[in-house]
């Protein structure tokens, strides 16, 4: 059942809704799945689609609540910005917002209202459009020992424990996490882009999740066991000048210690201004999409197991 959770009137006669689909089997827990609080990230887009046709197509085997929440931030979706139009404003450093406030703070706090005393939840992102990710599960340290469990059942290639700003102050995992439901963050793929590859990879995850506890009874997904950061160290790798980054490794790939990753090169002089290589063996799970680089520019994050 599609239900309106804000209705805010706009200038011009127009109205401002965030929906959610709200799909009921009876008693039992409920998970939110909320995607699309940056309006340039769209791979969460698939997943709902392929999310709910599932579902709604084996109603008999859902026991308990699935609420689908596509588009937290629809007016940054319609003109493929990352924030919130007009006011700039990054939706996710606003949580918990306000009732009383603007309209993304409006939305904000309506949303965790929504939200709130659900069993789990789980915020689907995508990157930037800047750099490619492998599909992860991203938690704050302080969350990992009761988060890890979860997280390992979502079938990413990768746990990243990590305090970054999607899990961090004035984030929906924050205020949900804080708020005693356990919200884990995804991270995916590339933005303004759909990689069906890994919106089916999440969705066996979030199947299998929902039948660990007793949500979905429907085909048991098998899952196989990310790497967690914390096993290893991740290296950050920075662009020594500007230019145009052509790739040479593989995204999703092993590279040992020296291995090119790619260069930087110039056009207009012909020259190669700086070769990128691994600075360690490890798995190159972040990867440079938008070609233009400046010095200082992130290429490439690589996670190591060599114990440095
Ligand atoms: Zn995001």
């Amino acid at each position: 059942m599609i239900e309106n959770i804000v209705t805010i009137k706009l200038p011009a006669d127009e109205e401002l809704t965030i929906k959610k689909n709200h799909l009921c089997g009876g008693e039992g827990k409920r998970i939110a799945i909320v995607t699309g609080i940056h309006g340039d990230e769209l791979e969460g887009q698939y997943v709902c689609y392929e999310l709910v046709k599932r579902i709604t197509a084996n109603m008999s085997s859902l026991h308990g609540t699935v609420d689908i929440y596509p588009s937290i931030n629809p007016l940054g979706m319609e003109s493929v910005t990352r924030a919130v139009p007009m006011s700039g404003l990054d939706m996710n450093r606003i949580f918990p917002g306000s009732d009383t406030g603007a309209i993304a703070e409006s939305i904000a706090a309506k949303l965790v209202q929504d939200i709130s005393g659900a069993d789990i939840c789980i915020d689907i992102h995508a990157s930037n459009i800047f750099i490619r990710e492998i599909p992860q599960v991203r938690i704050t340290s302080e969350n990992s020992s009761k988060l890890l469990r979860y997280a390992k059942m979502l079938n990413t290639d990768l746990v990243w424990v990590h305090d970054s700003n999607a899990v961090g102050e004035g984030s929906l995992a924050d205020t949900l996490n804080r708020s005693g439901v356990p919200t884990l963050v995804i991270e995916m793929g590339v933005g303004q882009r759909i990689t069906k590859e890994y919106c089916f990879q999440l969705l066996s995850g979030i199947f299998r999740l929902m039948s660990e506890l007793g949500i979905w009874s429907g085909a048991e997904e098998k899952v196989s066991h990310p790497m967690v950061s914390t096993d290893g160290s991740v290296k950050v790798i920075h662009s020594g000048a500007g230019g145009i980054f052509i790739p040479n490794a593989e995204h999703n790939m092993w590279l040992s210690k020296g291995s090119v990753i790619g260069e930087i090169v110039n056009p207009i002089s012909g020259t190669v201004e700086q070769e990128v290589s691994a600075p360690a063996d490890g798995l190159l799970f972040s990867l440079r999409e938008y070609p233009i680089v400046y010095e200082g520019s992130v290429i490439a994050r690589i996670l190591s197991m060599d114990g440095e």
